[in-house]
């Protein structure tokens, strides 16, 4: 029989009372017998010829707490976003500026009048507490919020439409990453999706030709992550709602990002302002909360007070409904909104969107000795200019000026897979940077890194391609 003289779980348990102290005694008994099983058998597994050697109390209690150490690290990491994506939905798209922040802390840890009418004292509605900000904002009537924009496209396609048709240009039938797509949300949803025109050209009387007895909806979609150019010829939304008004059929649009303000005077392309859907005579507008618009995951229904009301009283809303969490992070970051100027000050998306590439280069300037020196002969760093973008669908086109890193391999050194390497290694370190390999380079796209370059230069030594 091969065995190994091991303690008994009592005798290192004598020597552990620090992890007893700091983990429970119930957890540190089960990791001990973990460790000591798991030595059983690697004494099992040897060759019974060489005797392995029994592993001291100390160097036990050691591993134990290493294990443990690694177990309660958490999953969920702080990480540089240098990808040169602002909206980067993987990585969690819109970061919130600091009042948010403060209101989400504060609606964690003390009660809230969530649904809490303090004027009646009787139950409320937990949508009044944003409601009126963004009828403000928006010059909607009524509005009323789920947990993203995939959810509010739900809700509204089953409040409006269950068992009838909806009509969407050929040329809108977006995807959007992550398995959203109009006509599956359609299907689910219980309606029937009527596509009308063709991919590149859809004409006002194709939606007239659309409707039937059975058409309960005229829907409007933004093509959030692509452009048809060349002969194409998509329907005004005014066109649309007056269609609409004189057949007696709502009209709703799915804006996707949905900016409350017209970006064109921060220099980015403009997009459709929630508040311009409204006017054009939209019945309901779905927005999501953290692209553009840079505040917390939500989806966003604003539109006729009586439309509205229906969709809240679907049952469905119950179980799309936001958190308290999410309800304090949006209040503050719209009103933001009531001073659009200040947003590039204020509100973290917008001033990562519009910071100057000048900044992003004298950064590049500190960075590029740092990263040389750590990455040595084997890379050659530069700075470069190239170009950021929005991220999350918005604004498809739009290229912001910016700049960053580049590393390239140095050619006369022989390893194998030298970007792969760089780009993993990077993407190990303590709090990961996250950058994008193009052309046979690696960039890392600093407008992203404003206020936490320490933490990144700190970090470098860590860093082992
Ligand atoms: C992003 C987007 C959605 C989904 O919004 P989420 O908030 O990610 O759920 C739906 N429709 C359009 C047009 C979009 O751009």
């Amino acid at each position: 029989m091969r065995s190994v003289r091991l303690p008994s779980v009592d005798k290192v348990l004598l020597e552990a009372s620090g992890l007893i102290e700091r983990y429970g005694r119930s957890r540190i008994v089960l990791a001990v017998q973990t460790s000591l099983a798991a030595l059983r058998k690697e004494a099992l597994a040897q060759d019974p010829q060489k005797q392995m050697e029994a592993p001291d109390i100390p160097s036990i209690v050691e591993s134990v707490a290493a294990a443990l150490e690694k177990q309660d690290r958490s999953h969920l990491k702080r990480m540089f976003n240098l990808t040169g994506t602002v909206l980067h939905t993987n990585l969690g798209r819109a970061l919130l500026p600091d009042v948010a922040v403060q209101a989400v802390v504060d609606a964690m840890t003390s009660p809230t009048n969530l649904e809490f009418d303090l004027d009646t004292g009787k139950r409320g509605d937990r949508d009044d507490l944003v409601e009126e900000l963004l009828c403000e904002l928006t010059g909607a009537e009524a509005a009323t919020i789920v947990n993203n924009n995939a959810a509010a496209v739900l809700l509204l396609l089953n409040t409006m439409a269950m068992g009838k048709e909806v009509i969407v240009s050929r040329g809108e039938l977006v995807e959007i990453g992550g398995a959203f797509r109009i006509p599956d949300i359609m299907q689910r949803a219980g309606a029937t999706l009527r596509e009308t025109g063709a991919t590149n050209r859809t004409h006002l009387a194709d939606y007239r030709n659309a409707i039937h007895a059975n058409t309960a909806l005229l829907m409007k979609v933004h093509c959030s992550n692509y452009v048809i150019t060349g002969f194409t010829k998509s329907v005004e939304l005014s066109d649309i709602s007056a269609l609409g008004r004189e057949r007696n059929i709502p009209t709703a649009v799915d804006l996707g990002s949905g900016t409350l303000i017209d970006l064109e005077q921060f220099g980015l392309v403009r997009e459709p302002t929630v508040r311009e859907a409204i006017e054009a005579g939209a019945d309901l507008v779905t927005f999501s909360g953290d692209k553009l618009l840079g505040g917390p995951q939500a989806g966003i229904i604003v539109g006729r007070a009586d439309l509205i009301a229906q969709i809240k009283r679907n049952p469905l809303k119950r179980a799309l409904r936001v958190g308290k969490l999410t309800l304090a992070a949006l209040e503050p970051v719209l009103a933001l909104y009531r001073s659009p100027e200040l947003l590039t000050q204020r509100l973290t998306t917008m001033r990562l969107l519009t910071r100057p590439r000048a900044e992003m280069q004298q950064l590049a300037q500190t960075l590029i000795p740092l990263v040389q020196q750590v990455l040595g002969a084997a890379y050659m760093v530069a700075g470069e200019e190239m170009s950021s973008q929005v991220g999350s669908g918005a604004l498809p086109v739009d290229q912001l000026p910016s700049f960053g890193l580049t590393i390239r391999p140095n050619p006369s050194h022989k390893v194998s897979n030298p970007l792969g390497r760089l780009e993993k290694a990077f993407r190990q370190l303590p709090r990961p940077v996250i950058g994008r390999i193009a052309n046979e380079t690696f960039l890392l796209d600093l407008r992203c890194l404003d206020g936490d370059q320490h933490e990144f230069i700190d970090q470098l030594a860590f860093l082992k391609p």
